[in-house]
């Protein structure tokens, strides 16, 4: 079978059902970044719901500065200018929203079951096969841009040895391909809804939906705050601004809001 895998905006737009998100939609053939695409616009005046899409991006980031691979032909690197007016303190929900989008639009697309590890990383069977990153930009204490960066690993054949932790929905389903317009229209379409409860303050769904596909909830996590020393714990509960709840073994329960979170074996 041979699969028409183009991801321009002629193969996605049958696909799409949003009102708001991919209105406008620009894809390109590659670019260094599609968040640096977007937030670029967004500083010439670009409207909410603009979305950039890049068959490759050549500078692809994670959080941290991270690189994130982004090879031509087998993902979807796409970013999402959004402008929420949202208090600077929720910005993180926007993080959680795309993550339950995402998970949901792969099982919808794919038949495969995703979970979500905190805060940005979309899981299946225990390794990385989507990452989410959102910059904000405030004024006053308000979000006054959002820039949603998702990267799915869609049809990737393999992984450099480096990457060990990373999958993709090709190699899941044992080689069978996802196309990628379809999913790429899903995401944008659970977002959409999302994120319109989001704004009515009817978040507690998207939580709700947040908590059940956690993969990192219940478990004894690694935390390595940002600048400051790790330490070990329960991952108790999820707040609603997004933030972690991790219970020492002291019994001194800490909010995490920013760093990385590994998932350790039970011990
Ligand atoms: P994390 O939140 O897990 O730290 P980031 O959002 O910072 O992840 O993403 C960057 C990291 O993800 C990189 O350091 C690398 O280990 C890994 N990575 C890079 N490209 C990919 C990819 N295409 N798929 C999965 N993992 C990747």
């Amino acid at each position: 079978m041979s699969l028409d895998d183009a991801l321009t905006e002629a193969a996605i737009g049958p696909h799409l059902s949003t009102c708001l998100l991919g209105r406008p939609l620009i894809c390109l053939p590659a670019t260094q970044s599609t968040n640096a695409v977007v937030r670029e616009q967004a500083h010439s005046g670009a409207p909410e719901g603009l979305v950039v899409i890049a068959d490759a991006q050549t500078g692809g980031r994670g959080r941290l500065g991270r690189s994130w691979l982004s090879p031509p032909g087998v993902g979807i690197w796409m970013s999402i200018l959004l402008r929420p007016g949202l208090p600077a303190a929720d910005a993180q929900r926007l993080t959680l929203a795309a993550a339950v989008a995402v998970a949901d639009a792969i099982a919808a697309v794919s038949g495969l079951q995703a979970g979500i590890k905190w805060p940005n990383d979309v899981m299946i069977a225990g390794r990385k096969c989507s990452g989410i990153l959102t910059e904000v930009e405030t004024g006053g204490d308000r979000v006054t841009a959002a820039v949603v960066g998702i990267g799915i690993n869609v049809n990737t054949p393999s992984f450099a040895p480096d990457l060990t932790a990373a999958t993709s929905l090709l190699i899941e389903r044992g080689g069978r391909p996802v196309a990628r317009a379809p999913l790429a229209a899903a995401v944008l379409l659970r977002f959409e809804q999302a994120y319109r409860q989001l704004l009515a303050g009817e978040f507690r769904p998207v939580l709700d939906r947040w908590r059940a596909l956690s993969v990192t909830l219940g478990r004894r996590v690694q935390v390595m705050p940002v600048g400051d020393q790790p330490y070990a714990g329960w991952a108790e509960a999820a707040d609603d601004d997004g933030a972690l709840r991790v219970r020492l073994d002291s019994g001194e329960v800490r909010r995490v809001l920013a760093g990385d979170v590994s998932i350790r074996s039970a011990e």
